[in-house]
């Protein structure tokens, strides 16, 4: 068998494609893609580089990490049980940043819609709050 890989070789592939292919934003890239929406990625001269930049409609979207971005009411955002105090400023200061990115973003006229990581269990809904958010696929 000429094609055979060893089991190693495999293992490394295979981790690296699951990895890819669950990483929040790559899923809902791919989404919205098949949808066929097009879009913008990480964008220089919006506040914040969003993740996603909708130019003609001047909208965009942040993929949050519910941990990082502490996710209010979220299973996912746990306050570490260990340096507490530590953990606590961090958060505070990532959701103050995010605020203060939707302002600024805002003030230069982007409507801009948070997407959670948790937000992915339920792709069908993930799909209608998407819709509703950036109106028809083709303009
Ligand atoms: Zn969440």
């Amino acid at each position: 068998m000429a094609d055979r890989i060893t089991t190693a070789q495999r293992s490394k592939l295979m981790g690296r494609i699951r990895r890819s292919d669950t990483k929040p934003e790559l899923v809902i890239r791919r989404m919205l893609h098949g949808l066929g929406y097009r879009f913008r990625v990480q964008l220089k001269g919006v506040p914040g580089r969003p993740d996603l930049a909708f130019t003609r409609r001047r909208k965009i979207i942040q993929v949050h990490g519910c941990f990082w971005h502490f996710h209010e009411g979220c299973p996912s955002a746990r306050m570490p049980t260990t340096r507490t105090e530590f953990w606590a400023a961090k958060f505070a200061r990532n959701r103050e940043r995010d605020r203060r990115l939707e302002e600024d973003a805002t003030e230069a006229g982007w409507q801009s819609l948070i997407v959670w990581e948790c937000e992915l269990k339920d792709i069908g809904r993930l799909q209608v709050k998407l819709a509703d958010f950036l109106g028809p696929a083709r303009l």
